[in-house]
C-alpha cells in the first residue's frame, strides 16, 4: 500500500463520521419514540437535529481548540489599574461552544417542569464531543435553576432564575455547585464553611470550597454550616451567592485554578469566601436535602447521560476506523478479536443509553411534579446506580476504542478519543465516587422498601419479554434481589461485596430495558461478556449481529 492510499483510508474514516448525529442514532430515536408523545418528538427532532449538526460543525473544532495545552483557562484577578476583578479568562473558541450550546435549549428547557428528555438528548449530542467545558457548567446551570425553581422563596427564585433561563450565552447567567471543601468531598457533612444570619433574610457566608468548577459563573450555589444547627449534614444550609455585588466580587478570591487530568476546558478553582453575601435556597435546615435531591442528583443524571454520548462517539470512532484500517492486507474489521471489541463497545453503548433513558424518564416526571410514589423510590436507586454504572463503562469502552485505533488512538489531534478517555476518568469521581455511590445505594435499600419496587418493574419487563434469555435473565434477577436483601441485613456482608451485587442489580436492570426495547442481542452480549463471563459458543453469531450496522 502506498502512503497516499493509507492517508486516503483515514481521510475515508474521518468522512464516515455523520454530519447529523440524531438522524445517524436510530436507536436514541427509538428510545425517546417510546417515551414522547408524537408532537413533544417532533419538536425534540427538531431541536436535536440543529444542535446535532452544531455540535459537528462549531463545538468539536472549538473544543478540540479552547482545552490544549496553552489554550486552557487563566485567572485574572486583578485589571490593569490594579483593581480587583476576579475573573477567568479563556480561549476565543470557548464561547463559540458556549454560544452553541446555551443556544440549543439544554439550559432554557429548565424554566418548564418536566423537560427532561429534551435536556438529556441535548447533553448526549453535546458529549459526543465530550466537551465537559460546556457540559459541567450546563448541568450545574440546570441543577441550580430547579433548585429555585422548586425550593426558594419567591423573591429570591425571581430574582435569580430568569437570568439563568436565558438562551443567549452573551446574556446568560451561569451557576455551579461548590460542596467540597478540602477536608473531603465525599463526606458533605465535614464541611466547615459558616452561613451568618444578617437578619433580613440574607447570609454572610465565610470560609474556603476546594472544587470550584465553572469558577467563572454569575450565580454560585455552596452549602455552608447555620449558627445552632445540629453536627454534619442536618446542619447545613443551600445558598446561592451572586458573584458580583455593586459591581465588585462578592466577598470571594479565587485562590487558584486546577491543572487537572481531564475537563481541562474547564474552569475549576479554590475559593476563598469572606463575608460574602448569600440567599438561601428553600429553609436552612434543608439545605443537604435540597443540595443533594435535586442539585447533586441532577448532575448524577447528567453526568450518566454525558457517559451514555461519549459511548456513542467511542462507537462510532471505532467502528468507522477499522471498516477503513487495513492491516495483513485486508481491513481490520476482519479480524475476529476487533470485532469482539467493537461489538463490546455497540452493546455497552445501547445498555447505556437505556440505563439513562430508563432514569431521564423518571425524572421527567418527577420534574412535572407527576411521578407515582414507586417511581420516587425507583428513582432514588436508579440516579446513584446509573451514574455508578455509566461512568465506569464509559472509560473502559473509551479505552477499547482506542485499543481499536492502535497508537493513533493515543495522539491528541488524531480523533476526540484521548480527551474522551481523559474527561470520562473525571467523570468517575465528581457528583460521588463510586464507593459513595454504592454506599447510598446499600443505605437506600436498607431504609426504603425499593426492592420490592425494582423486584415487580423488573420483573414484569422480562416475564412480558419472549426473547429466549429472558428466563435465565430472570433467575439471575431473583439471586441478585437475594444478595441485595442478605447486604441490607447482614452489615458485614454488604460492605464486603456491595459493589459486585450493584454491578449485577445495575447490569440485570439494564437488560430487561434493552429486551423490551427490541435489543435482545446487545441484552445477551452484556449477559454473557459482563454479568456471567464464560467461554462462548454463541459468540461469533452475536458479534456479527451487533457489527453488521456500521454507524447506527
Ligand atoms: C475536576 C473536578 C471538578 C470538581 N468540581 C467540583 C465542584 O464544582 N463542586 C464540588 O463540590 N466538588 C467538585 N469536585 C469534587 C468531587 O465531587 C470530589 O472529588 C468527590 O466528591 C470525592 O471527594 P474527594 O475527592 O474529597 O475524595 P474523598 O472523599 O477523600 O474520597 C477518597 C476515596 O475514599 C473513598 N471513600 C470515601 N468515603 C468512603 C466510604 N464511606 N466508604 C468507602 N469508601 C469511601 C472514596 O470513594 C474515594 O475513593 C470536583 C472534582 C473534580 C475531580
Amino acid at each position: 500500500m502506498t502512503f497516499a492510499a493509507a492517508r486516503a483510508d483515514l481521510a475515508a474514516w474521518k468522512n464516515a463520521f455523520p454530519v447529523d448525529p440524531y438522524d445517524a442514532d436510530t436507536p436514541l430515536q427509538s428510545v425517546l419514540a417510546r417515551g414522547l408523545p408524537a408532537d413533544r418528538l417532533a419538536a425534540l427532532a427538531t431541536e436535536a437535529t440543529s444542535f446535532g449538526r452544531a455540535v459537528v460543525e462549531v463545538i468539536g473544532p472549538a473544543a478540540a481548540r479552547h482545552e490544549r495545552a496553552g489554550h486552557t483557562p487563566e485567572l485574572a484577578r486583578w485589571d490593569g489599574l490594579g483593581k480587583r476583578i476576579e475573573t477567568v479568562e479563556f480561549d476565543p473558541a470557548y464561547h463559540w461552544a458556549g454560544t452553541a450550546t446555551w443556544a440549543s435549549g439544554v439550559v432554557t428547557h429548565s424554566g418548564t417542569p418536566g423537560r427532561a428528555y429534551e435536556q438529556a438528548t441535548l447533553l448526549y449530542l453535546l458529549s459526543l464531543e465530550g466537551e465537559a467545558g460546556h457540559g459541567c457548567p450546563a448541568t450545574c446551570t440546570i441543577g441550580l435553576a430547579r433548585a429555585l425553581r422548586r425550593r426558594a422563596e419567591p423573591e429570591v427564585r425571581d430574582r435569580f432564575l430568569p437570568p439563568l433561563l436565558e438562551r443567549d450565552y452573551a446574556k446568560a447567567e451561569r451557576g455551579s455547585q461548590f460542596l467540597t471543601e478540602v477536608q473531603g468531598g465525599s463526606d458533605v457533612g465535614a464541611n466547615a464553611t459558616v452561613a451568618e444570619p444578617n437578619g433580613d433574610g440574607s447570609y454572610r457566608i465565610t470560609g474556603e470550597k476546594w472544587f470550584c468548577s465553572v469558577a467563572d459563573a454569575q450565580q454560585f450555589l455552596l452549602t455552608a454550616r447555620v449558627p445552632d444547627a445540629p453536627p454534619g449534614t442536618r446542619g447545613l444550609g443551600c445558598f446561592v451567592l451572586p458573584r458580583m455585588l455593586d459591581g465588585a466580587p462578592n466577598g470571594f478570591a479565587l485562590r487558584r485554578l486546577k491543572d487537572k487530568l481531564g475537563t481541562r476546558g474547564l474552569a475549576s478553582g479554590e475559593i476563598d469566601f469572606e463575608r460574602a453575601a448569600a440567599w438561601p435556597i428553600g429553609p436552612v435546615d434543608e439545605g443537604f436535602k435540597t443540595a443533594v435531591g435535586i442539585v447533586l442528583n441532577t448532575s448524577r443524571w447528567m453526568t450518566a447521560v454525558g457517559g451514555a454520548g461519549m459511548m456513542r462517539r467511542a462507537y462510532l470512532e471505532a467502528s468507522a476506523y477499522a471498516a477503513h484500517r487495513k492491516a495483513f492486507g485486508r481491513p481490520i474489521s476482519g479480524f475476529p478479536a476487533v470485532r469482539r471489541t467493537i461489538a463490546g463497545i455497540h452493546a455497552e453503548w445501547l445498555g447505556a443509553l437505556h440505563l439513562v433513558f430508563a432514569l431521564t424518564a423518571l425524572e421527567d416526571r418527577i420534574d412535572a411534579d407527576i411521578a407515582s410514589e414507586l417511581d420516587v423510590l425507583e428513582h432514588r436507586f436508579l440516579v446513584n446506580a446509573t451514574k455508578y454504572a455509566v461512568s465506569i463503562r464509559a472509560t473502559e469502552v473509551v479505552r477499547d476504542a482506542i485499543e481499536v485505533l492502535g497508537g493513533n488512538g493515543t495522539i491528541e489531534d488524531f480523533s476526540v478519543l484521548p480527551r474522551l478517555y481523559r474527561d470520562a476518568m473525571v467523570y468517575e469521581s465528581w457528583e460521588g465516587t463510586h464507593n459513595v455511590l454504592a454506599a447510598q445505594v446499600l443505605t437506600d435499600l436498607g431504609r426504603l422498601p425499593i426492592l420490592s419496587v425494582l423486584e415487580e418493574r423488573v420483573g414484569k419487563l422480562l416475564t412480558r419479554s419472549t426473547s429466549p434469555i429472558a428466563d435465565e435473565l430472570a433467575s439471575r434477577w431473583e439471586a441478585a434481589i437475594v444478595d441485595a436483601n442478605r447486604a441490607v441485613t447482614d452489615a458485614d456482608y454488604g460492605a464486603w461485596n456491595f459493589r459486585d451485587i450493584l454491578h449485577q442489580i445495575s447490569g440485570l436492570y439494564t437488560c430487561a430495558h434493552l429486551l423490551d426495547d427490541g435489543q435482545p442481542v446487545a441484552a445477551e452480549h452484556l449477559l454473557r461478556t459482563r454479568i456471567a463471563p464464560g467461554v462462548d459458543p454463541g459468540l461469533a453469531e452475536r458479534v456479527d449481529a451487533l457489527t453488521s450496522h456500521a454507524t447506527t
